[in-house]
């Protein structure tokens, strides 16, 4: 029996079983044999005994049958809800309830069935929300939720009320169509412009809207974006290709200088992403090769003037591209693992340079390390520490480590754990950046740490204005209560040393004060006798 066939008997039996009383099954049996009622099969549900006398064993047989085939075609209609259910949240974004990714591509499909007959120009853009793996990692996935809601609201809004974009409808549509692909990429179908210049025109007023702050969860978070641009048909021909090469412009913008950039795809040097992968086969050959050094930055120590502590800072010096700045090589060093290697050589090189010092006679000199995320969460990072020290017969008292906010957040009970067991043996432990954009003070409550350090752009903010310098002040009093030492980075000129100094921060590093340099120009400055001793 097929379905429906099995249907209509179950609708006979149906019928014969109201009309014999409550809870009763029928079975109707097939063709001919089954119209007559006297074949028919009475059970009484609440005896749960078979009532007709006259019901074979294979009856019985039929009726578990029957009984399991009303189960099958029960679980068949759930499942074909469940479907329709799934069917939807493939449509509909569960965070922002913009329509999907599945939609999106569909739409930009139909656009550009559309577009072959109508010249007007068609273009996907992918928007990028500025340091948003930041704000998920160092505030919770939940305010990352909240946060993508509210770019979808801005997005709608601006959207809905722009008169620059009331030419952009999409075929079909009320309005211009956008979606959430993943994480905080937005996709954006741009249709109707006559020209480039439109074009360029309306994602530079996108931009400009969507930049701002956004208030999320209590905190104020201000809001810039990347967007990357692919236009049918030269960037691809489908919506799927589109979607690519605008994804690939929008990583381009994100490598510009600044924030609140847009690139369009066949903008993007190919040169520069073929650079790009150049860099990640050189930096493999790096460590072998000798080519990373360390300069150092010292700290002064404000109470007593002298350089009580320095930075050391990683450089690469390349064979043909000269000297290499971390920012353009410890992310790619991240991502490929190569921090590892890297940062185990930081450690040793740090270990020996400083066991020089201290032997020539700086006894209470600290050096400090940068510690990536991924380093300090790995589990070899303690033996690391603990092998570089012994190595160079260095007390744990010269070596500082320096970590961020987000290598905390990553896994708080690991980092609270590891800090504890680091400063047990002795190594100082300072909390690097504080005060760019989500920096929290709730860690202090139960994080025991040894320095802050106040970043840079805290500072400029704080010269600024009247309101960030009183931020900046009190925090530099709050940490002072809690027994942790501040210094203060990237100090540049003598108002802000003067400020600083006014505030009784204890260390001050900067510009003003030396620029980083190699281990000589650093032993140049915790020995200027030395210099002296060999002049004369
Ligand atoms: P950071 O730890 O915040 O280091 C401070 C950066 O500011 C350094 O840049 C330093 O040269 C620069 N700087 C210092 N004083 C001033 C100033 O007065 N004005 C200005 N404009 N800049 C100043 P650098 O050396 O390019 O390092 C950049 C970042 O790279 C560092 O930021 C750190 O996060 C990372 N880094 C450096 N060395 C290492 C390393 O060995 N391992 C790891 N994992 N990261 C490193
Ligand atoms: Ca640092
Ligand atoms: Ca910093």
């Amino acid at each position: 029996l097929n379905c429906s066939q099995l249907l209509d008997l179950a609708d006979k039996a149906l019928y014969a079983a109201k009309e014999t009383g409550r809870n009763k099954v029928i079975k109707w049996g097939q063709d001919g044999k089954t119209s007559s009622t006297d074949d028919n099969v009475v059970i009484n549900l609440n005896e749960r005994k078979v009532e007709s006398s006259d019901v074979a064993t294979s009856d019985q047989v039929q009726i578990s049958l029957l009984q399991s085939k009303v189960e099958e075609l029960q679980n068949k209609l759930s499942e074909s809800s469940e479907d329709s259910l799934n069917e939807q949240t493939r449509n509909i974004d569960p965070i922002t309830k913009l329509p999907s990714q599945l939609i999106f591509i569909d739409r930009v499909d139909q656009a550009i069935a559309y577009s072959v007959r109508n010249k007007n120009i068609l273009a996907v853009a992918i928007l990028n929300i500025d340091k948003f793996s930041r704000i998920n990692e160092t505030m919770g996935r939940e305010v990352g939720d909240e946060l993508l809601r509210e770019v979808g609201h801005r997005l709608k809004e601006i959207l809905r009320h722009s008169d620059t974009v009331a030419s952009m409808m999409s075929p079909g549509q009320s309005g211009p169509l956008f979606s959430r692909l993943k994480d905080d990429e937005f996709a954006l179908l741009l249709t109707g412009m006559e020209d480039l210049e439109s074009l360029t025109y309306i994602i530079k007023r996108i931009q400009d809207k969507f930049e701002g702050n956004v208030e999320v969860s209590g905190n104020d978070v201000y809001l810039t974006t990347s967007i990357g641009v692919a236009i049918y048909p030269q960037d691809g021909d489908t919506a799927e290709i589109l979607i690519e090469s605008s994804s690939r412009a929008k990583k381009q913008a994100k490598t510009l200088e600044g924030r609140n950039n847009y690139q369009f795809y066949s903008d993007i040097d190919n040169q520069m992403i073929m650079d790009q992968m150049q860099n990640e086969i050189d930096l493999r050959n790096a460590i072998e090769s000798h080519q990373f050094v360390l300069h150092y930055q010292p700290k002064l120590n404000l109470k007593t003037g002298c350089i009580t502590s320095t930075e050391a800072l990683i450089r690469w010096e390349h064979p043909t591209k000269g000297m290499m700045y971390p920012d353009s090589f410890i992310p790619v060093a991240e991502k490929t693992g190569m921090i590892m290697e890297i940062g185990r050589w930081c450690l040793a090189s740090v270990c020996k340079q400083t066991k020089l010092w201290v032997e020539m006679g700086a006894k209470d000199l600290r050096t400090s390390v940068n510690v990536s995320a991924q380093e300090f969460s790995s589990s070899d990072f303690k033996h690391n520490v603990l092998s570089a020290l012994k190595e160079n017969d260095l007390d744990a008292s010269h070596l500082e480590i320096e970590i961020t906010e987000s290598t905390i957040i990553a896994d708080q009970d690991v980092a609270h754990h590891l800090i504890d067991e680091l400063r047990f043996m002795g190594i100082t432990i300072t909390l690097d950046d504080f005060g760019t954009g989500y920096s929290s003070l709730s860690y202090f409550g139960n994080l025991e740490l040894d320095w802050l350090k106040l970043d840079r752009s805290f500072l400029l903010k704080a010269m600024g204005n009247y309101r960030s310098r009183n931020i900046y002040s009190s925090i530099v009093k709050m940490v002072h209560a809690t027994g942790v030492k501040v210094v203060s980075e990237g100090v540049e000129t003598q108002e802000q040393y003067d400020y600083i100094n006014d505030l009784n921060i204890d260390e001050v590093q900067g510009y003003f004060i030396a620029k980083p340099g190699d281990a000589d120009a650093m032993t140049d400055l915790l020995f200027p006798d030395l210099n002296k001793k060999y002049n004369t």
